[in-house]
């Protein structure tokens, strides 16, 4: 019997009225298992750049990585092909599924094209060319562009910095009813798993954040640094929901993998994921919508950056940035339209020197220590107090405090990407790639 190692990408498999890609996953497991696939790694949820405008969502991607008899692995696309046109709504045109189907070892330009899709664009016409150049079987519904996430998902080993997360789903039919799961609960779970999970709770409002709110099968799903971990949480949750399926993921979730790249102002390209190092140019301002503007620049130009209202909190760190403090943004950039030119949204700021702040005031009176008034253009100062007379005296500079500190600062919770690297996470590295699968990765 001839065993093939199989990696299978897929993405792009959803509609606006219910259904994703990760959904549609956990199918695809359930038949393969039944097919005696046997799993080498838990099925990776990649997130790939999340300023892409044609995503749903958050640009979520899917690799199934296992070992099965050949004979079966020919079959797998076929019927996949069959799955996916039962599965997504024909009609709907931003839904372009692709799936993509690697044996053996992934290929270094498919590994190179996965670490470009998670900062950069890509073109629908690149992915076919790595896909021919590399003879990698495919399938493909509408323009094809989900071929860009498949094969970026397959590329990604998730050799570094890793995370885990378990999702309940609900059946498709009852996806757009509401989510009936308990907040307390929730809470509950967050407190007696402590540091184990991240972003299941926003600390400010208390609000949870496991469960998302767009007509879809997801129920919730926790986020954690270990598979034992996020199934242990899902004990705590309780929900009148029925839950259906249940599986878990590991993922480059909360690994802060999009923000590598130091780029220069002047090679900003729209759509990037970008950090940019330079000195604040611009004090902020509030402008209309609750949003803060505030100008940054480095040795090749400058740039507006903006904290956009929904990053709440966030937006009072940023407003008490000025100029000459020396930073690094994490920045999404946003194309230039008819009232603005190419703008940074700031998903996150790195503190790196303080500008120092300090403002001139009129000298002290040594005999009653009042401040002094001017006595004219040109003639000093005086006290209109007791009289005293200074001609030569001159403003003095007094150190004014700051609350901000070198340090890095987000958004909360609420308002963070998929892959933004929490505080919670700052310091942590999950890089141990696991060798078996414990047992109640998914059900059915
Ligand atoms: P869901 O969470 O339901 O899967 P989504 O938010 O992931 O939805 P998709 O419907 O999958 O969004 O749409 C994203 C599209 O963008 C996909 O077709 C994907 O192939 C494509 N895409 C992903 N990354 C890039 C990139 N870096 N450049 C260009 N296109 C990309």
């Amino acid at each position: 019997m001839i065993i093939k190692e199989i990696h299978l990408g897929m993405d792009d498999i959803d509609s606006p009225r219910g259904g994703c890609t990760t959904h549609f996953a956990s199918l695809v497991v359930e038949m393969l298992s039944n097919w005696g696939a046997l799993w080498i790694d838990y099925p990776n949820l990649i997130r790939l750049n999340p300023n892409i405008p044609y995503r749903t969502r958050g640009n979520g991607a899917v690799a199934l990585r296992f070992k099965i008899e050949a004979s079966k692995a020919r079959d797998i696309l076929p019927a996949l092909e069959k799955m996916i046109a039962e599965y997504i709504e024909m009609d709907y045109p931003n839904t372009n599924p692709g799936v993509v189907l690697v044996e053996g070892n992934i290929p270094v330009e498919v590994q190179e094209f996965s670490e470009r899709a998670i900062w950069r664009t890509i073109s629908i016409a690149i992915a076919k060319r790595v896909l021919e150049s590399n003879s990698i079987q495919h399938v493909c519904i509408g323009n094809g562009r989900g071929l860009i996430g498949s094969l970026a998902a397959v590329g990604n080993r998730l050799t570094q910095d890793h995370t885990y997360e378990f999702i309940a789903y609900r059946s498709p039919e009852s996806s757009n009813q509401p989510r009936r799961v308990y907040e307390d609960s929730v809470i509950e779970m967050n407190r007696t798993m402590g540091e184990r999970l991240f972003s299941s709770i926003d600390p400010r409002t208390n609000r949870m954040l496991i469960a998302p709110h767009g007509p879809d099968p997801v129920l919730y799903g926790i986020r954690g640094e270990g598979p034992e971990d996020v199934i242990s949480a899902a004990s705590f949750v309780q929900s009148d929901s029925s839950i259906e399926r249940r599986m878990v993921f590991r993922s480059n979730q909360g690994t802060g993998a999009h923000l590598k790249h130091v780029v220069y102002v002047a090679d900003l390209r729209p759509y990037m994921a970008a950090l940019v190092h330079g000195v604040i140019d611009r004090d902020p301002i509030a402008i209309e919508g609750g949003h803060v503007l505030f100008g940054i620049g480095d040795c090749s130009g400058r740039i507006d950056c903006a904290a956009y209202e929904p990053t709440g909190e966030f937006r009072e760190t940023v407003a008490r940035l000025r100029k000459g403090d020396q930073a690094l943004v994490h920045a999404a950039v946003r194309p230039a339209s008819r009232t603005h030119g190419l703008t940074l949204n700031a998903e996150g700021i790195v503190i790196i020197k303080l500008a120092k702040r300090s403002k001139l005031l009129n000298p002290i009176c040594p005999s009653c220590s009042k401040r002094l008034k001017s006595a004219g253009r040109g003639q000093g100062f005086k006290c209109v107090n007791c009289g005293f007379k200074n001609p030569e005296g001159a403003k003095i500079e007094v150190l004014l405090d700051t609350e901000l500190e070198e340090t890095v600062y987000l958004p909360p919770p609420r308002a963070q990407r998929h892959l933004t690297r929490p505080l919670e996470r700052l310091n942590r590295i999950n890089s141990e790639v696991p060798k078996c699968l414990i047992d109640e990765w998914h059900i059915p």
